[in-house]
């Protein structure tokens, strides 16, 4: 089964001088062998900005994790490919290589200044998560609370550019107005990348139900994630994972609901979804569930595709 992974944190590795992606031997989640191996084609990387960067080091923080992901594109040129446009995706079927999508987790990174969305871009960066957890000069984050603010004038012309150039809008960590916010101004479908259902886990960074239907109404999709916090706080299980499948597929139906593991972006571990070998068992499960193979096909893969190849922009 063919795998699109909406997130993983696999860059900080590298950032941190831990390992490199295309050795096979390491403590973490993910690499370019193990994801392609276990049917991945097209893996997002996030470069995270550690919050001690924030606010005055985060443009240049963010810089280096870009740089750094360049690093490993150029090490490892026979394992993964950087996928920028519409051409790159299409050329994935019939490459062996994993497909790398470049993304910033945080607005941050564009330190206030609008023309930085396009130097990004420049960049190969094609999707930006507009917040983490705190606020910034685009939106609060979830970590903000019951007081945050929505989209600023700023967050709103990074979405209009975004759209115009052909990035992805990341909602996953943005607080509840930012989201509404964002939906009645992206032109393009939106997405997040990671996150659960709160019905089924009352984490502030799941999606309550009308946030499900309004992103499903607007074209866009979500990534479930692995992130055992996310997924129960008693008992996390590749079995109740498939329960968030089940009921995101429930509110929003089988055309907007996607993977977004979060692989080496969490402190503990979902048993029996350890590390990016263990896909195969997610998506044994997911037929095991009574989805058609068409289904799982889209869940796993056709979903983040079709966003994709409706927001990237035609060639390099
Ligand atoms: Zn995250």
């Amino acid at each position: 089964m063919k795998i699109i992974d909406a997130h993983c944190d696999s860059i900080l590795d590298v950032l941190h001088g831990q390992r490199h992606l295309g050795d096979k031997r390491h403590n973490g989640q993910a690499d370019f062998t193990s994801l392609r191996e276990a049917g991945v084609r097209l893996q997002f990387f996030a470069v995270f900005i550690e919050s001690a960067y924030k606010p005055a080091k985060a443009v240049l923080r963010a810089l280096e994790g870009i740089e750094v992901f360049h690093g490993e594109l150029e090490r490892n040129a026979h394992l993964v490919t950087l996928v920028k446009s519409k051409e790159d995706l299409k050329r994935l079927s019939e490459d062996q290589r994993l497909g790398g999508l470049l993304a910033v987790e945080g607005g941050e990174a564009l330190g206030g200044q609008l023309s930085m969305v396009s130097t990004l871009y420049r960049l190969g960066v094609r999707s930006i998560g507009l917040t983490w957890n705190q606020g910034n000069d685009l939106a609060d984050g979830v970590g903000v609370g019951e007081k945050h603010q929505g989209l600023t004038k700023f967050g709103e012309e990074v979405v209009k550019e975004m759209n115009r150039l052909g990035m992805l809008v990341d909602l996953a960590h943005i607080a509840e107005k930012g989201f509404w916010d964002v939906l009645e101004v992206s032109e393009s479908p939106v997405i997040v990348t990671h996150a659960n259902c709160q019905a089924l886990c009352p984490h502030p960074r799941n999606l309550n139900d009308e946030q499900l239907n309004a992103l499903a109404a607007q074209g866009g999709c979500v990534g479930i994630t692995f992130v055992p916090d996310f997924i129960d706080a008693v008992n996390p299980s590749i079995d109740r994972l498939v329960d968030h499948i089940d009921y995101a597929v429930q509110i929003m139906g089988i055309d907007h609901v996607g993977l977004g593991s979060d692989f080496d972006g969490m402190d503990t571990r979902t048993p029996g979804l350890e590390t990016a070998s263990d896909l195969p068992k997610l998506v044994a499960e997911l037929l095991q569930r009574g989805y058609s193979e068409e289904d799982v096909n889209k869940l796993a893969w056709g979903n983040w595709y079709r966003i994709l190849n409706e927001c990237l922009p035609k060639e390099n």
